[in-house]
């Protein structure tokens, strides 16, 4: 099981070594992923998960990394980042997208092709792929009402379709995240619509979106699912937690229910600061919140560390963990 031997069977495909996540994460956090690949085309991905499956190879899968933390310690093995899978196609009100085609494009192209239904996500930065993994939606519409069928990739190496109900879409859900099915394309049925209408909303939500996040550092959006009953960001704030810096992250002080990355934060500061915001909640509130971001990789080994994370420093002063940390505004 060696990098050479994958970069000698796939002599097309871009892989790179030992590459630092950080750089792909919208928390511009994360440790290194062994082998970074780089498929363009479906056929290529069905040949590396045969190629890998036989071969032993750990597999994680990619999109555009806006809904992820990776730990330090990175990714070991194979991952599979599907960017480069972007190709957009319409014919009369069917959009046709690689799974790797940014959301965002493809509401873009519905609105140039005067076909609404995918106003809603204007904003939302991830891959089509991410997007049918976590059903995602905004203000009041989500993917699975504009969705027809997906093809799949099972992780048998078949290539194959799945109906809308097939996919078992549910708040912030699909059926891939049991199957480990790889998303590769995505059928869009939308309907005809008035092109002015379709750039107001676009315009209305867009104008909501950056009035009320904090689009100006990095992030990786909401990171807890909405609790029944509650709000997430208001639990956060009664429970006096909004603006509240661990390491280099921070509980926005626009939207509580952001982390930002306010200064070199690890994916440790993030992990740690999700933490704390868990037991809170829960302690006052009886609240158990869930995260909607997929937390994955590995952590830093403790040598790497010295043993040293800001946690592992607060037990050791026997200080409340959060007890001399500041409140650093924003901006
Ligand atoms: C500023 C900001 C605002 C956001 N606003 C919203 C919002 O309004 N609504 C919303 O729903 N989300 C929002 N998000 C979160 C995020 O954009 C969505 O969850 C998005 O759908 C994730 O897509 P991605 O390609 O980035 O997935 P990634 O983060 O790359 O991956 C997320 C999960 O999906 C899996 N995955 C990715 N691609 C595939 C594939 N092709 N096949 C199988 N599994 C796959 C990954 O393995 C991982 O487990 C926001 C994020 C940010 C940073």
């Amino acid at each position: 099981m060696t990098i050479e031997k994958l970069k000698h069977d796939f002599p097309h495909t871009i892989i790179k070594e030992n590459e630092p996540l950080s750089s792909y994460t919208y928390t511009r956090t994360g440790g290194p992923a062994d082998a970074l690949i780089f498929p363009k085309r479906k056929e290529e991905v069905q040949a590396l998960i045969k190629w890998l499956t036989k071969e032993d190879w750990p597999v994680t899968i990619l999109g555009n990394a806006s809904n992820l933390i990776v730990k330090d310690g990175g990714i070991r093995g194979a991952t599979i980042i599907l960017t480069e899978m972007n190709q957009i196609t319409i014919k009369d009100n069917v959009i046709t997208a690689l799974t790797g085609a940014p959301l965002i494009e493809v509401s873009k192209r519905a609105y140039s092709a005067s076909l609404t239904g995918l106003e809603f996500a204007c904003g939302i930065p991830g891959s089509i792929g991410g997007a049918v993994y976590m059903n995602a939606g905004a203000y009041g519409g989500e993917v699975k009402e504009v969705i027809e069928k997906v093809t799949v990739l099972t992780r048998e190496g078949d290539i194959v379709e799945r109906t809308n109900e097939e996919m078992a879409f549910t708040y912030r859900h699909s059926k891939l995240q049991e199957s480990d099915d790889i998303a590769l394309e995505v059928t869009f049925v939308l309907k005809e619509g008035k092109k002015e209408e379709i750039k107001e909303k676009m315009d209305e939500l867009t104008f909501l979106r950056t009035s009320k996040q904090p689009l100006e550092y990095p992030s990786c959006g909401s990171v807890f699912k909405r609790p029944t009953g509650y709000f997430t960001g208001k639990l956060i704030q009664d429970a006096g937690l909004q603006g509240l810096v661990w390491g280099g992250a921070q509980i926005s002080t626009k939207h509580a229910g952001f982390i930002v990355n306010i200064n070199n934060a690890t994916a440790t500061d993030y992990i740690e600061l999700i933490e704390h915001i868990k037991e809170v909640i829960y302690k006052e509130n009886g609240v158990e919140l869930e995260t909607e971001v997929k937390i994955i990789g590995e952590d830093l080994t403790p040598e790497a560390t010295g043993g040293s994370t800001l946690l592992n420093k607060a037990k050791e002063s026997l200080t409340p963990k959060f007890s001399q940390i500041s409140l650093a505004k924003e901006n």
